[in-house]
């Protein structure tokens, strides 16, 4: 089973479903990204703040040593942490990611956040994650990300990224990305789900060929991992009587007809899950079609709730 794709701005095919790597555990993630390779997924969405890259290199590694892919069918995706986003600092750690990886160029590169922190060197902590002291000081960079964007073009004319991209950004930033862009955005990666559908933002971007793919969705599950409270006060997406009775009427799970929902709106989707039954499952998701009746049914729980604010990591009480 493999992934339609979907073309970018930059001229590269990219995987529609693709496989998320957030909240991955070490211990089982290169066994994790080997399977899902296994059951046909070819796009890998990782980060440095994961902080399992080198595991995910491993499980690439095995997967290409035994002959089930080559480099070049796979689709990796990485993202600048925002630590990083000062002008000098962003190829250096490039290509560590990219040694983690085992790779040497990365299909696809990130704007993490549209927000630079004051840098910390790898050797101190790695990944930094947003404390400059690693427990409570946050301390904004000077850099602007229009900086930051230049630099990453310049991995681009360097051939360690084919494409880059943005995410979390907002309307206007990426009207102001247009603007200054030498390299325009490929795609822009936003938390999308039916408790938050950002219906201007996703025309905004598709109309300016950006590809939009979604994060998180199945709305506030993928939060709950993290304990935290506003996801645990909503309804599980999974429940909703509108989405189980619209599944029921086409022979699916609810999870995959919250992945065609955005699927069938041209976004890519990154969902993630350790189990290789709902792997497969995930990356079936593109074979039916939802019908204008179940469009607007699901048009009509848009809430406009956010789970992956950044104020929710580094708020007194952290998760809110
Ligand atoms: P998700 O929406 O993919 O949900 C994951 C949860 O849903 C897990 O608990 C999993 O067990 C469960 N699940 C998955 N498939 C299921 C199915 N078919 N049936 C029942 N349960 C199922 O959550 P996510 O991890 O928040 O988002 C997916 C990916 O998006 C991440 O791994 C990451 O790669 C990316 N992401 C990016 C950002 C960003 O800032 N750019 C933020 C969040 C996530």
């Amino acid at each position: 089973m493999a992934s339609p794709t979907i073309k970018l701005n930059s001229g590269y095919e990219m995987p529609q479903v693709g496989f998320g790597l957030w909240k991955v555990d070490n211990a089982v993630c290169a066994d994790t990204v080997y399977n899902a390779i296994k059951a046909g997924y070819r796009l890998f969405d990782g980060a440095c703040d994961y902080g399992n890259e080198k595991e995910c290199g491993e499980g690439v590694a095995r997967a290409i040593k035994e002959g089930l892919v080559k480099r070049e069918d796979l689709f990796i995706v990485s993202k600048l942490w925002q630590t990083f986003h000062d002008v000098d600092k962003v190829e250096p750690i490039t290509r560590r990611q990219l040694a983690d990886w085992q790779i040497d160029y990365f299909d696809l590169f990130l704007i993490h956040f549209p927000a630079a922190l004051e840098y910390v060197d790898p050797s101190v902590r790695y990944p930094p994650g947003w404390f400059y002291d690693g427990e409570s000081e946050v301390r904004w960079s000077k850099t602007t990300l229009q900086q930051t964007w230049g630099a990453m073009e310049k991995l681009v004319d360097a051939g360690l990224a084919r494409s880059i991209g943005i995410s979390n950004y907002q309307a206007q930033s990426v009207y102001e990305a247009l603007i200054y862009s030498r390299i325009r955005p490929a795609t822009l990666q936003i938390e999308h789900h039916p408790y938050l559908q950002q219906p201007d933002l996703v025309n905004l971007a598709q109309k300016e060929g950006i590809t939009v793919t979604a994060y998180s969705s199945f709305g506030p599950t993928g939060f709950m991992e993290l304990d935290m409270p506003r996801a645990k006060s909503a309804a599980p997406l999974m429940d909703s009587p509108v989405i189980k009775e619209i599944a029921s009427k086409h022979g699916k799970t609810p999870a995959q007809v919250l992945l065609r929902w955005a699927t069938q709106r041209g976004l890519a989707v990154i969902p993630k899950t350790n189990r290789p039954e709902i792997m497969a499952q995930n990356l079936d998701s593109v074979n039916f079609n939802l019908d204008s009746g179940d469009l607007a049914k699901i048009a009509d729980m848009d809430l406009n709730i956010r789970f992956n604010k950044p104020t929710n990591y580094f708020s007194a009480d952290k998760l809110y």
